[in-house]
């Protein structure tokens, strides 16, 4: 399976340059059903596994892991950080569709290291009410990743949380670096 992200923006067909960005996504994917054929798949992943990343755009999960279709569950968020909504996700995941090993995926230059929870505060001050959600701002991966990796395996809802690992993915080499649990 290909992805767009090999495509650089705005490259393709500049005279169709109405219309919104959704419009553009809406286009392309009249051309990716025109191709698609039915791979017959049901919604097990093939290879029981999730992969919990986040949602930089720089990091492209099926090619950098050599996943194809139907391979994966893929939970991601702001960080990469294993929220209560991620642990609903896992063990939906788990407890339903089969899967039973977890990897987490954080990378370098992410933009939570640059934020704190003080923007929790900026953003009180700005609309008058504080979100209920952590910001989950880090300034060590490494330690972020650990800390996503215990909450995975001290969720009780879990079925699994023999196999889980973390990696911090760097997005100037594409390389892993599995990060050491303890
Ligand atoms: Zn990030």
């Amino acid at each position: 399976m290909t992805t767009s992200a090999s495509v650089p923006a705005g490259s393709e067909s500049p005279i169709a340059g109405d219309g919104t960005v959704t419009d553009r996504l809406v286009e392309a994917n009249a051309r990716y059903a025109a191709a698609f054929t039915d791979p017959g798949m049901d919604a097990r992943p093939v290879r029981h596994v999730a992969v919990v990343a986040c949602m930089d755009a720089r990091l492209d999960l099926h090619a950098a892991l050599g996943l194809n279709l139907g391979d994966c569950h893929t939970i991601r968020n702001a960080g990469g950080v294993v929220t209560d909504d991620v642990i609903r996700s896992l063990t939906i995941s788990q407890r339903a569709l089969g899967t039973r090993s977890v990897v987490l995926i954080h990378h370098t230059g992410c933009g939570l290291e640059s934020l704190t929870e003080e923007f929790r505060h900026e953003l009180e001050m700005e609309v008058g009410q504080r979100p209920s959600w952590a910001v989950e701002s880090f300034r060590d991966v490494d330690q972020d990743v650990r800390q996503s990796m215990k909450r995975v395996r001290t969720s009780p809802f879990l079925l699994h949380t023999d196999d889980v690992r973390g990696f911090v993915f760097d997005v100037k080499t594409g390389l892993l670096r599995e990060v050491d649990p303890a």
